[in-house]
């Protein structure tokens, strides 16, 4: 066993179930293991690198940066934070953005921020809020109530009170929900770790309506599906609709630790100084590197390149369905994030997968998820699909 391993296992908490394997180096889709063997990524550090493993341009951004100020406090402004703010308001609804450091700090704020708001209505105080089913916001203790999934909260109780679950995709059901204390609802525009779970083309507008009629706000973690990854910089633009809040972290940062919560100015306002903050929030090297990411996904022909090779990726995991009907249920997901349904644990196949050099992941027990770097070729979803097969058909 490696050095890595064997102190990971002795002095680290044992909260990740981990593959024995030490990575020390990684280009474009290509990670590389201690022992010099080549890995082909279709996880992405989950959704985090999206474009790819060591991009020059964010590599070039943060290092310049971290030559020249790694850190001040933010009683004072610096140039890489005002610059990523600007573009993120340019390209989205929101007029204000927050800066912190994780989705689920990121989820915090716009929880914290739609209470606030809830709490000073004049028909208020609304003080609840509605969530999905086989949702994920986080691991925090509000995030954690977000998240309706027993799995994930299972020995915290009690968990923090206002949240309350409805089925993802089920209009009715959440229409039904709605009461004198409800602030506001928040989804993911498509479920990540619930199983790669797309709504029909007419919910969220339903959902809108909703929230615009019933005066509540209406918040999308865009976490995981965020930045690009479904072929759209943000995964609603699909959709025709837009939220109040909208929170975003994993690929944001291009690698480095980097979420932040954005929000139109109506709601924005309810955040006055000493309201929130964060220490690291909106760090200049951090920030810096989100400039690089937002500029290549705008101007690199990332999102085109998404978009094209979601489709590739799409046919060919269609074709696989095909060929192993015993094996495979369905094929779900929109650009380059996918999920194959299969009858039975991922977790074999996924282990194979590994085993021939393709790094896979399992979410939801039965879904193999896909989420290549947004700069992957036809011929690495060639590579994918070929282990895959061979793994699929392992499982007959
Ligand atoms: C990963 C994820 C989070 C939590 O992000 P962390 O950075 O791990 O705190 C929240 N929401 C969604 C949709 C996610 O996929």
């Amino acid at each position: 066993m490696s050095e890595s391993i064997a102190k990971t296992e002795a002095h680290i908490f044992k909260t990740y179930g981990r593959f024995p394997i030490a990575f020390v180096r990684g280009e474009g889709a290509w990670l590389w293991d201690e022992g010099g063997r080549r890995y082909l990524d279709f996880l992405s550090g989950i959704a985090v690198c999206n474009l790819g493993h060591c991009h020059p341009a964010v590599v070039r951004a943060a290092t310049d940066q971290l030559e020249r100020l790694v850190h001040v406090s933010n009683f004072f402004y610096t140039a890489p934070q005002a610059e990523l703010a600007e573009q993120l308001t340019r390209h989205s609804f929101a007029d204000r953005v927050f800066f912190c450091n994780s989705g689920a700090e990121a989820n915090e704020a716009a929880l914290k921020l739609a209470r606030r708001w809830g709490n000073a209505a004049d028909s208020g105080p609304r003080s609840e809020v509605i969530t999905m089913q086989a949702s994920f916001h986080g691991r925090t203790f509000a995030t954690l109530a977000a998240t309706a999934q027993a799995k994930v909260q299972e020995g915290f109780a009690p968990l923090m009170p206002g949240f309350v679950y409805v089925p993802f995709n089920d209009f009715e059901a959440l229409q039904a929900s709605v009461n004198a204390r409800t602030c506001a609802v928040m989804l993911e525009p498509i479920q990540g770790e619930g199983g790669v779970n797309v709504p029909d083309a007419e919910y969220l507008k339903r959902v809108r309506g909703l929230c615009d009629t019933e005066g509540l706000l209406l918040i999308f973690d865009e976490v995981q599906v965020g930045m690009g990854r479904t072929g759209k910089l943000f995964a609603h633009e699909h959709f025709g609709v837009t939220p109040d809040i909208m929170t975003l972290a994993k690929a944001l940062g291009g690698g480095l630790p980097l979420g932040a919560m954005l929000a139109s100015q109506r709601v924005a306002g309810l955040f006055t100084p000493g309201s929130h903050a964060s220490t690291f929030g909106g760090n200049p090297v951090v920030t810096a590197a989100g400039c690089a990411v937002m500029r290549e996904l705008l101007d690199g022909g990332v999102l085109e390149n998404c978009r094209a090779m979601g489709i590739y990726l799409r046919d060919k995991l269609d074709g696989l369905k095909t060929r192993h009907p015993e094996t495979v249920v369905c094929v779900r997901g929109k650009g380059l994030i996918l999920g194959m349904e299969l009858t039975g644990s991922g977790r074999p196949v996924v282990e194979r997968c590994l085993e021939a050099g393709l790094i896979l992941n399992c979410t939801a027990e039965r879904t193999i998820r896909f989420l290549p770097p947004l700069i992957i070729t036809r011929d690495q979803i060639d590579e994918c699909c070929t282990i895959l097969e061979a793994a699929l058909g392992q499982q007959e």
